[in-house]
């Protein structure tokens, strides 16, 4: 069997392998499978790859998309530049790293936006938060992440947004898992009452379909779309890179 999968430490809220199994299936590909590898910590994927032979690929998600990079034989340009991996093609056992979150966001993102949107707040500052930064950065945006840990002067503590960082970024990116199953109640702590119809509000979680972050967002009347669109676009560009296999 060709195999394909995700690590991440918890898969629950994962739709990937329906969504490649069901890809697999329609395109009767009857000899490929997509399998959900939940593992404890990035040091059990050696013993991950030795047990799975028929492993061709695999996904990436929270919290190894930075954690990988060590392990890659190889990297893309867009993982250099970004320091996240949340695609990898196995050629001889060795790990090729690829990052599809640029270009799944990217193409989620450019029907949506408007001239007058034009810079971004980005929640959280992880894997998939520089992939957005990345995908804006090529649209000529200027955003700024919000973290915990700020790794740089540019990025910004969650305790000092207030209503006028709202209104200074009409564009916010959730890209934090906060409101992602099976949390479904947490939201990121952000003055909603400050987001106006003119702000596009875009959340990665897709499970569940509106978050809370979304649903406050849509009280105010903003634009609002989940990352579902995201997820189908990330999938089908890992699958250009895994295909044809060599
Ligand atoms: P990651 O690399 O682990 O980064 C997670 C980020 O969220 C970090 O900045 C982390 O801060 C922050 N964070 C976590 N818990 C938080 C909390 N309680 N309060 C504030 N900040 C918190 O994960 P990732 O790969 O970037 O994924 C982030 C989210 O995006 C996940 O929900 C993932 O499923 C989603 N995603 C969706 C798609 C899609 O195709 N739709 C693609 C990629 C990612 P610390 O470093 O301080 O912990």
């Amino acid at each position: 069997m060709r195999t394909y999968g995700l690590i991440g430490q918890s898969l629950k809220h994962s739709f990937s392998a329906d969504y490649f199994n069901s890809k697999f299936q329609r395109e009767g590909m009857t000899d490929y499978c997509y399998e959900l590898f939940e593992l404890e910590s990035i040091e059990s994927l050696s013993r991950l790859i030795e047990e799975h032979p028929d492993l061709e690929g695999f996904n990436v998600t929270i919290p190894y998309k930075e954690q990988i990079l060590p392990y890659l034989y190889f990297r893309d340009k867009v993982v250099d530049e970004i320091g996240a991996c949340n695609c990898v093609k196995i050629i001889n056992d060795k790990l090729y790293g690829y990052n599809t979150d640029v270009e799944g966001f990217l193409k989620s993102f450019i029907p949506l936006f408007q001239t007058y949107h034009h810079s971004a707040l980005i929640l959280g500052n992880g894997g998939a938060a520089k992939a957005v930064k990345a995908a804006l950065d090529e649209l000529s945006i200027q955003s700024t992440m919000v973290a915990r840990k700020p790794n740089s002067l540019d990025e910004i503590l969650w305790d000092t947004l207030s209503a006028g960082t709202i209104e200074d970024n009409n564009i916010i990116v959730n890209a934090t898992p906060l409101g992602m199953y099976p949390d479904v109640n947490s939201f990121p702590p952000i003055p909603y009452k400050a987001i106006t119809r003119f702000h596009l509000v875009i959340d990665l979680v897709y499970n569940p379909a509106k978050t809370i972050f979304l649903q406050k967002a849509e009280a105010q009347d903003a634009i609002i779309q989940n990352g579902i669109e995201m997820l189908e676009q990330q999938a089908e560009a890992s699958w250009n890179i895994w295909s044809p296999a060599i």
